[in-house]
């Protein structure tokens, strides 16, 4: 048998970038032999192993072809009789369909090296429109490699507009959407993948609600881009630049998604968007079954980051709604993450990146002066129940009045 390094490692070390994790092929094997040599098997029906000792992922060379709707709809073959070039070319990319031996001499029939030096995410043959996921696959890479000039070749893009348009999107798991959807979020410049997927009419079948803000303008005086599309991928670019979690990405995605109701006759003005967008927010949380702590996050700040912004103009009662809302007693770091996106909802627009965010550093002093209220003393004068919780909030009350006078002294 031989064994190959394959996809992202070798990839990754000809960009010159660390490499991760390591997926090897193995060329003229059969699982007997792979279970004789202390392999695991991964699945039942699935010819791949992990290593007994690294415990990285070994695959037999393999074909694969398409045999119904979805990823479940795929039969694979793998036999010694299989060849590397064979197995190269199911792969989704040529910059991922290169192999390497221990010598580290290269087979790379589908030219993955040039389109590497060219800066090109091609698919490697028409087999790519068999697997949609792949639409989500190029869009993450294009997000990733952004920064080294990389593009999606026109007949690739195609390609995606094709598989797009065909229906095939819908037939994604939730839970392969989100894996893509999430790690393309933490890459880099999030923001292209977003933009791809628009490019190749995906955006339009997996998020509408984002897709339908591109063409709705905002007034320009808080908004010099106007788009409410541009503005949100500005705020993604945003929230990737100042490394913020995947939690905040989410948020800063979904925040504007009420823009996208408004009727013609009241554009640029968007009243009340933030309150109309909630059920997208929820609709677009439930599709991708994104985890709780993203789409609680999402619903609160696309329903508070108006709040965020006018923080330093709120009354005191409403400061401390704003608190409870968000159970900062409990749950201080989700009131962190709110205010960031408040910032980078407020810095992702055009000219304005550069901006000062007082608000961000009046809401931390408020949610301490706020937690600062202690319970002993209220315990002590025998309150519980009901009366202990009005008895807090009127004491929170207070020190909320008491910050805020001191704060505009
Ligand atoms: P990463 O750095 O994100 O791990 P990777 O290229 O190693 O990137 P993996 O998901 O680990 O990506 O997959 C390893 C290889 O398997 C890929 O490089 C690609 O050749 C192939 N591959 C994975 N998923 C698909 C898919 N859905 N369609 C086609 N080829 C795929
Ligand atoms: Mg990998």
């Amino acid at each position: 048998m031989q064994i190959y390094k394959v996809g992202g490692a070798v990839r990754d070390r000809l960009l010159g970038k660390p490499v991760t994790d390591i997926d090897w092929v193995v060329v003229g094997a059969t699982a007997e032999e792979m279970l004789a040599k202390g392999f695991r098997p991964v699945g039942a029906d699935f010819p791949v192993f992990l290593h007994p000792k690294s415990g990285e992922e070994y695959a037999l060379a393999r074909t694969e072809r398409k045999s119904g709707r979805g990823y479940g709809g795929f039969t694979f073959h793998a036999s010694p009789e299989v060849t590397l070039e064979e197995d190269l070319i199911r792969r989704d990319l040529t910059i991922n369909a290169m192999a390497e031996d221990d010598q580290q001499n290269l087979t790379d029939p589908y030219h993955g090296q040039r389109d590497l030096e060219d800066r090109i995410l091609r698919h490697v043959s028409p087999a790519f429109a068999e697997d949609p996921l792949r639409v989500l696959r190029v869009a993450r890479f294009a997000a990733r490699y952004a920064e080294l000039g990389f593009k999606v070749a026109p007949e690739t893009l195609e390609l995606m507009r094709q598989l797009s348009e065909s229906g095939e999107l819908e037939a994604l798991t939730a839970e392969r959407s989100w894996k893509e959807i999430s790690r393309a979020l933490m890459e880099s410049q999030p923001q292209v993948f977003i933009q791809v997927l628009r490019d190749c009419g995906a955006l339009k079948v997996l998020m509408p609600e984002v897709d339908a803000l591109f063409g709705v303008p905002q007034p320009e005086v808080h908004h010099p881009e106007i788009d409410s599309g541009i503005h949100t991928l500005s705020v993604l670019e945003q929230a990737a630049l100042h490394k913020q979690p995947l939690t905040v990405r989410w948020a800063c995605l979904l925040h504007d998604l009420g823009k996208g109701l408004t009727p013609e006759e009241e554009w640029p003005r968007h009243i009340a968007h933030e309150h109309k967008g909630l059920k997208l927010i929820k609709a677009v949380n439930e599709r991708f079954k994104a985890p709780k702590d993203c789409q609680e996050l999402a619903l609160l700040v696309g329903q508070y980051h108006t709040h965020g912004h006018r923080a330093l103009e709120l009354k005191a009662s409403t400061l401390l709604e704003l608190l409870q809302s968000f159970d900062v007693y409990r749950r201080p770091q989700r009131f962190e993450e709110f205010i960031v996106a408040c910032e980078m909802d407020a810095r992702g627009r055009k000219g304005l990146e550069q901006r000062s965010y007082p608000q961000a550093d009046y809401l931390r002093g408020a949610a301490s002066a706020a937690r600062g209220v202690a319970v002993q003393p209220l315990l002590e004068k025998g309150l519980k129940g009901p009366e202990l919780g009005e008895a807090l909030k009127r004491e929170r009350l207070k020190a909320l009045k008491a910050y805020k006078e001191s704060a505009s002294s």
